[in-house]
């Protein structure tokens, strides 16, 4: 392709407004799939924990053919924990696609991805996507599009934003809100008429920043970027510029373009094309590969620093080795440093004990998924409650906070707000358009939504819900935010469960529930504070399904005992307890002293 015939675009937007099903019809439409060939695989999402949680952990590319063209697409994590990552992709393209919800609107990740696009000076294509649905109000939600570019500070060019209504579902779009053409043409010329194709010349020395990286068993490290100027070329000679600001020699092994979503060997690439290149061995993000005769290096970038950090150690449990396969201090450790090998935003610390590493990460999310994935290959540990890494800013402690995005039914509204502001939120906007829900907006302290979930969909009946997202650091707060009746997560053995932690964040150590009370596995239990009932709340895959209340004495039966949600777990952990995780199993235990 000629430097005019690419365009280098990444996909923003919140979790399930549709980016995966607009991309995989992007592909499906653009003629190079035959018919059979996209059936399983969707585009983005390979990963089956990424898939099960509906988000995109490691930004993956598409290259998609239309006409004379190369679109090529990068997917970006929506959530806040992945920001770092997020804002080094902004720099490797040319412009965005903003997928927002017909009927849902801007949400709190929305607000997240798009803020970086508009710092990255890029204009994005607002894709109002799900036009099919019957509650869509498109017209309601380009005026929230518009208010959240005015308020995130975009300048006149910015705001005059292109348009695509779409039903990535049916494989539909249109510029127009009132009707869909029968495919995705609008969409596709949308992008090649307004996103602007790369400058960069190919004549110069050669300079291209590793941007993302990747893993694989049999090549290694896989370094995935934009070539920023000149070409580069299977088999060179490169300079590698590294962070520190030291210089090394290297040699291209393997180049790769991408095609569809494959990557394809290739010979050579210029300025402007997004590759990938493998056989450097420990090269890393930040880095520039650069021209041995000129190297040059660019701005490094800027790696996001962890706000959250957990213990992790050897399951020393008397049951230890039962379930797991990877049981001792060198595998633990072993694995923890190999996921440093992509991951730039993890750091992992050793202790005095070899049993014992301090991860730090961007969120429970982040750290979850890395549990979360030692867990299914085979490894038990242990793991404490996270704590928020306070930074250091002039000289005054500030703790990290957080926007929260809340739908809730009128009438909860009180109880809601009440108990937020028990958790020291401070409310910065209220919209109630009149249909019986009201749309709360709050400034919370991250510490102060450690273990909400639980209290919040008591206080909504399930009805509630809410989406929250990194903001900024403030001033740490002194005291405790927590909530005054939090919440009981208890833990089984073999179906038959003893009490284990009382979960309350303020009222450490009130019982509840009587010990050696009869529950289940996958059972919260929260205190109702208007009645001082207890609430039974189960909770499956984060749905609330089923809500019963039970006085402070009763026994409690429930079927199907169920594991923990690790994110649960996570959330609740007191300052005495762990949480052991082995393969087949996710438990809330109290550390004995
Ligand atoms: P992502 O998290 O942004 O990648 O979202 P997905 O593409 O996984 O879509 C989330 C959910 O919304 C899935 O259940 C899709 O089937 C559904 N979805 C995506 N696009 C549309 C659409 O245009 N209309 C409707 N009704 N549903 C859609």
């Amino acid at each position: 392709h000629s430097r005019q015939e690419i365009r280098n675009i990444a996909i923003i937007a919140h979790v399930d407004h549709g980016k995966t099903t607009l991309v995989d019809k992007l592909l499906q439409q653009s003629g190079i799939f035959r018919d059979h060939e996209h059936v399983q695989e969707r585009a983005m999402d390979s990963n089956d924990l990424e898939r099960e949680r509906g988000i995109t952990i490691l930004a993956k590319n598409t290259a998609i053919p239309y006409k004379d063209y190369l679109i090529n697409i990068v997917d970006t994590p929506g959530h806040a924990d992945f920001g770092g990552e997020v804002e080094r992709i902004m720099k490797m393209v040319d412009g965005v696609l903003l997928v927002v919800d017909a009927y849902e609107g801007c949400m709190p990740q929305t607000r997240f991805v798009l803020g970086k696009a508009l710092a990255h000076n890029l204009t994005p294509i607002v894709v109002v996507n799900k036009i099919d649905r019957p509650a869509a109000r498109p017209s309601e939600v380009i005026d929230e599009v518009l208010d959240l570019f005015i308020e995130l500070g975009a300048n006149d060019q910015q705001l005059e934003f292109p348009v695509v209504y779409a039903s990535a579902l049916n494989g539909t779009s249109s510029k127009n809100a009132d009707q869909q053409d029968d495919n995705m043409k609008a969409m596709y010329d949308t992008i090649i008429e307004n996103i602007p194709s790369p400058t960069e010349s190919v004549d110069e020395p050669l300079q291209f920043l590793v941007t993302l990286m990747d893993y694989n068993e049999y090549l290694g490290r896989i370094a995935i970027g934009r070539v920023n100027r000149g070409i580069i070329r299977q088999g060179q000679s490169v300079a590698v510029m590294t962070r520190d600001g030291g210089m090394k020699q290297a040699r291209i092994e393997k180049l790769f373009g991408f095609q569809g979503l494959k990557r394809i060997e290739t010979d050579q690439a210029g300025a402007g094309d997004i590759i990938a290149i493998a056989g450097i061995k420990d090269i890393n993000i930040g880095e520039t590969i650069a021209d041995p005769q000129n190297p040059e290096a660019l701005p490094v970038l800027k790696i996001d620093e962890p706000t959250l950090q957990m213990t992790f150690l050897v399951n020393n449990s008397p049951f230890a080795g039962r379930e797991g396969k990877w049981v001792t201090s060198r595998k633990l450790r072993d694995r923890l440093f190999f996921e440093l090998e992509t991951d730039v935003s993890l750091r992992v610390d050793e202790t005095d004990s070899p049993d014992a590493f301090i991860v730090s990460g961007r969120g429970e999310l982040h750290l979850g998924i890395l549990i979360e994935n030692m867990r299914r290959e085979g490894y038990e540990l242990q793991v404490s409650k996270p704590e928020v890494i306070v930074r250091e800013v002039d000289g005054k402690k500030m703790e990290p906070i957080e926007r929260l995005l809340i739908d809730v039914p009128e009438e909860s509204t009180g109880a809601v707000m009440e108990s937020l502001g028990a958790r020291k939120a401070e409310m910065v906007n209220m919209i109630n358009n009149g249909t019986g829900q009201v749309r709360l907006e709050f400034l919370i302290p991250a510490r102060g939504l450690i273990g909400y979930r639980t209290n919040f969909l008591s206080l909504t009946r399930g009805y509630g819900v809410m989406n929250h997202a990194f903001d900024s650091y403030g001033p740490l707060i002194g005291g405790q935010v927590g909530g005054r009746h939090q919440g009981v997560l208890v833990s089984t053995e073999n179906g038959n469960a003893t009490l284990y932690g009382i979960l309350g964040v303020e009222d450490r150590g009130t019982l509840f529930v009587e010990p050696g009370a009869e529950v289940y596995e996958g059972m919260i239990v929260g205190e109702n504070t208007r009645d001082n009932d207890i609430v039974v709340n189960i909770c499956r895959e984060k749905q609330l399904t089923n809500v019963r209340s039970a006085t402070k004495d009763d026994t409690v039966k429930m079927k199907t005992p169920r594991l923990f949600s690790l994110e649960q777990a996570l959330e609740y952990l007191n300052d005495d307890e762990y949480c052991e995780i082995t393969p087949k199993n996710v438990r809330m235990r109290k550390k004995i002293l």
